[in-house]
């Protein structure tokens, strides 16, 4: 679904801009103030792909609605719309995290351009970091800031264990022989004992299962090595 929130006060062109981007598929939530749009997103826990809005509102202006929402999503676009051309002079200097802007009066045709254009980089840029994360349960493994998290917290983790995760969280349910592990994270030419393996499962339970002695998660596979529960 392509989910847009167009933030205008005035109503005649709110709902110009409501009818034109609802007969290009887009689902169009409204608001008629700063204070309402954020109260929205906030209700929708941010689910929107696109913002357009209005720089001249009543009560708190467009830029500073701009900098609110920037602030709690990164990936959302944001495209204002201004009066002026000074005011777009404003925008561009200001920018505030907004993506793009568009200068009233517009044809339907200028804007749908404009928003599609933010829509499909919206689009692969959440595809890109979905790729970048691998989820279990109630973990997240970020690929890329080398991350742990669990239940929105995050857990230290040293580059074995990290290492470690992702092997498992890449092969749940399947259980890993201790001699594999040792090849796939310390590589085929470590020169030591299987031992290291087990030093460090152990201390992954101690950072990740909520009681260490019944492990939910990371399991032993008993004369053999290790298994991922998802
Ligand atoms: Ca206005």
């Amino acid at each position: 679904m392509k989910r847009i929130l167009t933030v205008e006060d005035e109503t005649s062109i709110r709902e110009f801009v409501v009818i034109n981007l609802k007969r290009a598929g887009y689902t169009v939530f409204e608001a008629g103030s700063g204070e309402e749009a954020l109260a929205l997103f906030e209700e929708h826990n941010g689910d929107f792909d696109v913002v357009l809005l209005d720089v001249m509102l009543p009560g708190i202006d467009g830029f500073t609605v701009c900098k609110k929402l920037r602030e709690q999503s990164g990936t959302m676009g944001i495209i204002m719309l201004s009066a002026k051309s000074q005011e777009m002079d404003k925008v561009s200097g200001l920018m505030l995290g907004a993506d793009d802007y568009v200068t009233k009066p517009f044809s339907p045709s200028e804007l749908l351009a404009r928003v599609d254009a933010i829509h499909r980089r919206v689009i692969a840029a959440e595809q890109a970091s979905a790729a970048d994360k691998i989820v279990s349960g109630p973990f997240s493994l970020n690929l890329k800031s080398r991350t742990l998290v669990k239940n929105g917290e995050s857990i230290e983790l040293t580059q074995v264990e990290f290492q470690l995760m992702e092997l498992f969280m890449n092969n749940p349910n399947i259980a890993l022989a201790r001699g594999d592990i040792l090849g796939r994270v310390w590589g085929e030419n470590y020169f030591g004992d299987e031992k290291i393996v087990d030093v460090n499962m152990r201390r992954l339970r101690m950072k990740l299962e909520d009681d260490p002695s019944k492990p939910k998660y990371i399991l032993t596979v008993w004369g053999f090595g290790y298994k991922w529960i998802e």
